[in-house]
């Protein structure tokens, strides 16, 4: 029986392992695991890749939204409109820097925050906007930079699940006045642990957000500030910029994967495949599609060796977290009905077509 895991990051790690081996001996040689040229070096290349002036590493993608928000000089009252659905880190760092979490229905087929619903949503107190290019695909980012505008709004991307993917051929991050980063493991461009950032063209945010990240102060012993201790150790960054190189292959390669699924898939009439929206690259962080019977299909793909996930399988404003709000379902349908009904497939770079066949056969299985 041929299983196949969600991702798997040791065949990625066989890959390169020459690479990153050599690049880990030498940061342990010579003991550069906190701050040190690594961590400059990757912080220049990353700013690059993503064609953003500033970068500014840290401790992981959680982090930098909330450094983001902390610097952006969040006020009691203020409010900051976010995705319905999304990983809770874009939310629960917009309370913790002292905002107010303004939720946002998604798109349906799209999964990405409705530009309608934005409109809807603003009040005099609203400062700004986090969509989040969630799977890897960009939110519809004319219309809401143009409400951002309008309305004199800052916009934070929340680019974790989606480097190097593209509207309207720019990259993402290049959008708003701030984009942040995870480099969790399992993400496109992923770390042997813990790792985030933030990149910015504007200046003085960027040198606020590297004090804040850096106990308060840009030189030791020298706090302007009360920060906090936000830091990429060596050994990540100099494995992201040895990975950093093989990220457009990578990219590429499930590009060519998801799209070998949907023709495959295309023909099980039970399932929506993903739909891609003409205007985006997608950087394929997730390959969802939605099923009404979701669960049964998980467990039959599991009982057969195939691993799947829900991301996420309670929408943001539906959980514990945010029951203060007592939001109803009918509040974001399409939040609510994506989430009984989605499910994500094993996608990786190094995935064969005899582990991709498997899925594709199952799924069909399943429905015969
Ligand atoms: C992964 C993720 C984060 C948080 O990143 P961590 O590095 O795990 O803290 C934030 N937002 C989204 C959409 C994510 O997928």
């Amino acid at each position: 029986m041929i299983s196949v895991p969600l991702v798997d990051l040791y065949a990625q790690y066989q890959t390169i392992q020459g690479e990153l081996d050599e690049a880990i001996a030498d940061v342990i040689k010579k003991s550069q695991f906190i701050r040190g040229p690594k961590v400059s070096e990757f912080e220049a290349q990353f700013a690059e890749a993503v064609g953003r002036k500033n970068c500014i590493s840290c401790a992981n993608g959680t982090d930098a939204l909330y450094i983001a928000f902390k610097c952006l000089g969040l006020k009691p009252g203020d409010e900051v409109l976010a995705p319905a659905h999304s990983w809770i880190s874009t939310t629960a760092t917009i309370t913790q820097a002292g905002g107010t979490v303004v939720f946002c229905d998604t798109k349906r087929d799209l999964f990405t925050i409705d530009p309608e619903e934005i409109e809807a949503k603003i009040s005099p107190n609203t400062v700004g906007i986090v969509p989040v290019h969630l799977f890897g695909q960009s939110a519809d980012m004319r219309p809401i930079m143009e409400i951002a505008q309008k309305h004199n709004l800052w916009v934070v991307e929340d680019c974790a699940q989606a480097h190097m993917a593209q509207y309207r051929g720019q990259q993402v991050g290049t959008f708003g006045d701030a984009a942040t980063f995870s480099f969790y493991p399992g993400k496109n461009l992923g770390a042997m642990g813990d790792a985030g950032a933030i990149t910015t063209d504007h200046q003085g945010l960027a040198n606020a957000m590297q004090m804040f990240a850096r106990h308060g102060g840009l030189k030791k012993g020298d706090h302007v500030i009360e920060g906090i201790n936000s830091r990429m150790d060596g050994l990540q960054a100099a494995i992201l910029s040895i990975k950093l190189r093989h990220l457009p292959s990578w990219t590429q390669a499930r590009q060519q994967r998801a799209e070998r699924y949907s023709r495959l898939l295309d023909v099980v009439e039970p399932i929506d495949i993903p739909i891609v929206d003409n205007k985006c690259d997608h950087a394929w962080h997730l390959y969802v599609i939605r099923s009404e019977k979701r669960d049964e299909l998980a467990s039959y793909l599991k009982a057969h060796g195939v691993d799947t996930v829900v991301n996420y399988p309670t929408a943001l404003p539906f959980l514990p977290a945010y029951e203060r709000y007592c939001f109803k379902p009918e509040d974001f349908p399409n939040a609510h009905y994506n989430q009984s009904r989605i499910l994500s497939l094993p996608l990786f770079p190094e995935m064969t077509d005899e582990q991709q066949d498997r899925v594709v056969g199952l799924i069909k299985a399943f429905y015969q």
